[in-house]
């Protein structure tokens, strides 16, 4: 992957669009909200990330991991079948396309930052790294990059997601990190989050800590931003091959927002492509149980940045719900609450049940398993396709592979 080089000033509007202004903010979002004793380590990353971008001999490293080991470029598939679900009785409609980032070693867009942050923690000189995780994804291409690398690993991962995801949790235990249970809160993202950052504020010195999306304190949006641009990059140039054209639409799901960032953020000068983020909308946004963020938050303050927040009316953070244990967190990357506001992107939402319906459907119009948080994205093409005219083009973030979320889906769904 190539990354751009980045200026240290970004006074238009336009480059604020493209990267944090020398503040780390998107507009309002964004920044530095952590304790003083984390100032130093985000600094040294935003230095090494600024050194290494450029540097031949990282760049040639890290793309010959995202080759041989990760298996890139991931395919952009033609999805014929779902195409012809939503095809009008003329047989027009949108073509649907979906960027197989399922594909990819440990099966989801993860491993791109993973790997790349790995990389960096090894010229710090760090020994030791650390990581959140929700669905066990993240916390598996951590366990799985620092397996690679000879790094002792810890993942804080909350005791109801360790419950719902155990399949990765036994995974990470088996490449030889250690999994550390929360219990605070709801345990789940937003625990183990808070419980990362404190391991991290202690030990700093010593660690790395691999936060696994585009939210928490500068330069982790632009970072995780920059290692997963390459969904969108390869993408571009997929597109131009198969059709010689730019994607129409873009859809993807909605966490703390890494695999849409990657998939969106090449294409965000160009303004024919529209950006369509998937928040989950666990029981319905109107209901207390869900995680749409974008959706129903208020700008506020969680784990060293402003974004859009769900909180209450003193400001505290209301526990988030989802099926998607990927999906189930309070808060969004602040670059997401800046394109929501400058328009640029749009983002919805839908139900957990939506989400089943989209991973089925997935599952047997094209034999491909989706996870849970990607089956979201999938859902949403109900509500699109019928409101398109025309025939566009649809690329969609097939972010990871369902096979972590069988058992959880296995307990809803009778097929027999
Ligand atoms: C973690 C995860 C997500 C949600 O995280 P984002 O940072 O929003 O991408 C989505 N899909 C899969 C498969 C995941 O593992």
């Amino acid at each position: 992957m190539t990354l751009t080089p980045i200026s240290p000033q970004s006074a238009s509007a336009q480059s604020s669009v493209q990267r944090p202004d020398a503040l780390g903010r998107f507009g309002q979002f964004g920044g530095k909200y952590v304790p003083e004793t984390l100032m130093p380590a985000l600094s040294e990353l935003e230095t090494a990330f600024e050194q290494y971008r450029n540097d031949p001999e990282f760049q040639q490293e890290l793309q010959g991991l995202m080759r041989d080991y990760v298996g890139r470029p991931s395919p952009l598939y033609f999805a014929e079948r779902l195409t012809q679900h939503y095809a009008r009785p003329d047989g027009s409609g949108a073509q649907i396309y979906l960027k197989r980032e399922d594909l990819n070693h440990t099966g989801a867009h993860k491993i791109n930052n993973a790997l790349g942050q790995v990389l960096l923690a090894k010229r710090m000189g760090k020994q030791r790294i650390i990581a959140e995780t929700g669905a066990g994804q993240h916390g598996v291409a951590t366990a799985t990059v620092c397996a690679r690398f000879g790094l002792n690993c810890i993942i804080y991962m909350g005791v109801h997601d360790m419950e719902r995801q155990a399949l990765n949790v036994f995974r990470m235990r088996l490449m030889g990190a250690e999994v550390r249970p929360v219990e605070a809160g709801t345990g789940t993202l937003k625990d183990a989050t808070s419980e990362a950052i404190r391991d991290w504020v202690t030990n700093v010195e010593t660690t790395h800590y691999i936060l696994g999306s585009v939210a928490g304190p500068h330069p982790y949006p632009m970072l995780v931003r920059e290692f997963q641009a390459i969904i969108g990059e390869e993408t571009r140039s997929q597109c131009q091959t198969v059709w010689g054209g730019l994607p129409d639409i873009l859809l993807a799901c909605v966490g703390g927002g890494s695999n849409a960032m990657g998939l969106f953020h090449e294409f965000i000068d160009d303004p024919t492509v529209r950006m369509i983020g998937i928040e989950a909308g666990g029981e319905g946004v109107d209901s207390d149980k869900h995680a749409a963020t974008l959706t129903r938050g208020r700008v506020g303050v969680l784990h060293g940045a402003m974004s859009y927040l769900l909180q209450d009316s003193d400001g505290q953070v209301i526990e988030p719900y989802s099926i998607s244990a990927g999906l189930d967190y309070p808060g969004v990357g602040p670059e997401h609450s800046f394109l929501k506001d400058s328009g640029r992107a749009e983002y919805y939402s839908v139900t957990d049940k939506q989400a089943l319906e989209g991973l089925q459907r997935l599952s047997r119009l094209e034999g491909i398993i989706p996870a849970l948080e990607t089956a979201h994205a999938i859902a949403y093409l109900e509500t699109l396709c019928p409101q398109l005219t025309g025939n566009p083009r649809i690329v969609i973030n097939c972010s990871g592979r369902g096979d972590k979320d069988v058992q959880t889906v296995a307990k809803i769904l009778d097929l027999t």
